[in-house]
């Protein structure tokens, strides 16, 4: 996948922030914060979609959600709440077909907002 950003950010070839890593999960800071703490969850391997990510059926998915569960914790946010999202699919804003985890935290993220 020599096109994909994120296989890239693996591979070291462009730079990203690292947060954690694990062996087959890479945590590291989304460059357009939405949240204090915003960082994207990705499996080192490059699966597109969460759906494709569901199939995958080798505990890929379960590590990755460890990994941001673990993230929150490194960033201070586990105990007061923060958000893991998956934005599937182009209807959904999907942006980057490597399929990424963006757990969100350190401030009010109550739904609906108020
Ligand atoms: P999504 O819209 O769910 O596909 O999210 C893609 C996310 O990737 C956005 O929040 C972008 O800000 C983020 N992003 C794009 N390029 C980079 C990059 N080079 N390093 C870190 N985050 C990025
Ligand atoms: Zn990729």
């Amino acid at each position: 996948m020599n096109d994909c950003l994120f296989c890239k950010i693996v591979a070291k070839e462009i730079p990203a922030e690292i947060v954690y890593e694990t062996g087959r999960t890479l945590a590291f800071r989304d460059i357009n914060p939405q949240a204090p703490t915003h960082v994207l969850v990705i499996p080192k391997g490059h699966h597109a979609t969460a759906a494709v990510l569901a199939d995958a059926d080798d505990g890929l998915a379960d590590e990755v959600l460890k990994t941001a569960h673990a993230v929150a914790v490194l960033e201070g946010v586990a105990d007061s709440g923060y958000r893991v999202v998956f934005n599937t699919g182009l209807g959904a804003g999907q942006t980057v077909f490597h399929v990424h985890a963006h757990v969100l935290g350190g401030r009010d993220l109550t739904w609906p907002p108020g």
